[in-house]
């Protein structure tokens, strides 16, 4: 069995966050373990409150995790403030971490931040560089690089930008073009396009998190990176194709088991 780990926020809700990465861990058939960094009151119309959790208890979190388990691969999302990044950060090179896949996870569909702004800098600093791939969608690619906007045609530089930055891999996720979810790998020397279809689908809570989860898993399953990402990606599209309408806002993704 593969153990895997993610490091993110609660969400109340079910459909992001911790949760929606237990979920597509169980559903990949790897063992899903977390550390809580955040506890958002959430629900499919938004984010009405958040509890960040203290550096202390972050650490306490990861320290009980790998001094007794084995961990196969991390996932990192939502991680708020420079305090619980650099503590990440930290932590992990500590033990040694392997597979790490960052989702450099900035504000929620509804607009919520879900890291802070002055986070963004110590983000780039302490969590690309240990980073096996990095996947931003095109707003988070392009606060990384501090740059207006980003198109289709501007996604293989960026890629580069970001590969600067420290991460093996870098993964731009096109789920925000106009015509089609066209993704972007670069692992520093070659570029592979993964391209789709916008998928008419209303209901998209837990899209990011399901994916890089999904990256996660296939990496400690021993998949090369393409097939990783080919593979993340099917079971994505899936998970949007059976999405359903729960509560009065936008449903979760559907998780196969
Ligand atoms: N809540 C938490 C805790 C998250 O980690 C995320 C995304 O990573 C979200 C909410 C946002 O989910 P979405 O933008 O898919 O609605």
């Amino acid at each position: 069995m593969k153990n895997l780990l993610t490091i993110a926020g609660s969400d109340s809700s079910g459909g992001a966050g911790i949760q929606a990465d237990l979920k597509t861990f169980s559903a990949l058939g790897v063992y899903g373990m977390s550390v809580i960094t955040a506890v958002t009151a959430q629900n499919t119309l938004g984010v009405d409150e958040v509890a960040e959790i203290g550096r202390d208890m972050v650490k306490a979190q990861i320290d009980a995790v790998f001094k007794d388990i084995p961990v196969h691969g991390v996932k990192i999302g939502m991680v708020s403030n420079p305090e619980i990044i650099t503590q990440i950060a930290a932590s992990l090179k500590e033990w040694k971490a392997p597979n790490i896949v960052v989702d450099p996870v900035m504000i929620s569909k509804s607009g919520y931040a879900l890291l802070k702004p002055e986070a963004v800098e110590t983000l780039k600093r302490e969590l690309l560089p240990l980073a096996r791939v990095v996947t931003p969608n095109l707003p988070e690619a392009c606060c990384l690089l501090g740059i207006e906007a980003l198109d289709e045609e501007g996604m293989e530089f960026a890629a580069q930008e970001l590969h600067r930055l420290g991460p093996e891999s870098v993964l731009i996720k096109g789920g925000h073009l106009k015509d089609a979810a066209n993704d972007l790998l670069f692992d520093g020397e070659d570029f592979s396009w993964f391209k789709a279809p916008h998928l008419n689908q209303k209901h998209t809570h837990g899209t990011g998190c399901t994916l890089s989860s999904a990256i996660a898993a296939h990496l400690a399953l021993g998949y090369e990176l393409q097939t990783t990402v080919q593979k993340a990606k099917e079971y994505l599209f899936g998970a949007i194709e059976q999405a359903f309408p729960l509560g009065h806002g936008v449903g979760p993704v559907h998780h196969f088991y």
